[in-house]
């Protein structure tokens, strides 16, 4: 087995490194010169793709399949209150989603990689994505990304603070949830409360469509498809004796389905249905507007076999293995469902109290357990050389 201990001390500067100097989305310039530094000291021949990604190709001996191997670049507008030695520099701006690590993790597998080209089958794409809290995946997408050469695989790893350390969140099927932002515009007709037949009323007609859209879930759909619909923010009216014009509501809708993109029975098409039919009832001129954010990940069944067999069984004994989802958006699902390209997220638990990690992600006291940072680069290591020998 190899010597990953060694570069334990390395993946944790980087890691430091990256966190000290956060960048929101597609604003990631100089995260993004550091990278393409470190990649041309090995050797390798990075290339910038989406105004601050960057993707990089190891080369191996001997033809063969490319992987593709994804780590996110972003950070969060968020103040950070942790007090370490290591804290933000650039504030107001915080790595609290764990993507600090997640660079880190792949720069020093790039390292041993690189160093392996000799006995490689075929190619290891290396790709640093910016602003994946917002889609930033279709831009890479777009321009080209998964072509030259094709990928025929593509894996992702994402630490994660709800599953202690030391264990792996893995399984096949839907991980992360598909995600819509909506906006729901309401046009009554405004007047005196004192004379309401006289009006259109949309706060009643608002009313109603909070309370009924919840029936998407819990009278439409399988229960053990799991849905939340919530309004995050909700205006309209103007004084206690007035009649509101019109009625805004914005919020999210989250699901795991695992059923047909397009049909009748999707879950976007029964929230509209719903809605439209309430303000035909209320007289209501409404409309829906969906602002997609990130398609289900679906991890495709014979991958997450690969690396329980092949890879996972190197890193962590099986019963450190747990079948994890949440209801967390992941624009990685462009990696692999949403092109037809087989491949998986695996959640590298990084939960520990006893060094602050086990603090939700996007917090301003979220941290992560430094000692799993090797985890990450095993996975990416072993599962590139398994997948190409
Ligand atoms: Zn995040
Ligand atoms: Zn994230």
């Amino acid at each position: 087995m190899y010597n990953f201990e060694q570069y334990k001390d390395e993946v944790i500067q980087l890691r430091r490194h990256f966190h000290k100097h956060p960048e929101l989305g597609f604003q990631e310039y100089e995260t993004s010169k550091f990278i393409q530094e470190y990649l041309k000291n090995l050797g390798l021949e990075p290339k910038v793709i989406a105004k601050t990604g960057v993707v990089a190709l190891i080369e191996g001996k001997y033809p063969g399949k490319t992987i593709l191997l994804r780590s996110d670049m972003d950070a969060l507008a968020v103040l950070e209150e942790n007090d370490v030695a290591y804290v933000s520099e650039n504030k107001g701006v915080m790595h609290a989603c764990g993507h600090d690590g997640h660079m880190a993790m792949l720069l020093v597998a790039a390292k041993i990689l690189t160093e392996q080209r000799d006995a490689m089958h075929g190619i290891v794409k290396l790709v640093f994505q910016p602003n994946e809290e917002e889609d930033g995946a279709s831009f890479l997408i777009k321009e080209g990304v998964l072509k030259n050469p094709d990928v025929d695989t593509s894996f992702a790893v994402h630490l994660w603070t709800p599953i202690p350390s030391g264990y792996i969140g893995l399984k096949s099927g839907p991980v992360m949830a598909e995600m819509y932002n909506f906006k729901i515009t309401l046009v009554g007709k405004g007047g005196h409360t004192s004379a309401p037949q006289s009006s259109i009323d949309p706060i009643i007609c608002a009313a109603n469509i909070i309370q009924s859209v919840q029936s998407i879930q819990t009278r439409e759909i399988d229960p053990m498809d799991a849905t939340v619909i919530m309004f995050g923010k909700i205006s309209g009216g103007t004084s206690s004796n007035i009649i509101a014009e019109t009625v805004e509501m914005e919020g999210t809708l989250r699901y795991l389905y695992d059923g047909d993109d397009d049909g009748e029975q999707q879950p976007r098409k029964r929230f509209e249905r719903i809605v439209k039919s309430i303000c035909e009832a209320y007289r209501i001129n409404g409309t829906v507007e969906f602002m997609p954010s990130s398609y289900t990940v679906m991890n495709d069944e014979s991958s997450v076999q690969f690396l329980k067999t092949h890879v996972m069984n190197q890193i962590v004994p099986e019963h450190n293995i747990i079948p994890y989802c949440c209801m967390g958006g992941e624009d990685f699902s462009e990696f692999i469902n949403h092109n037809n390209i087989p491949g998986a997220l695996i959640f590298i638990g990084t939960g520990n109290p006893e060094v602050g990690s086990d603090k939700p992600h996007h917090r301003c006291d979220f941290n992560i357990d430094e000692d799993t940072l090797l985890t990450g680069v095993k996975i990416h290591v072993l599962t590139a050389l398994e997948y190409l020998k």
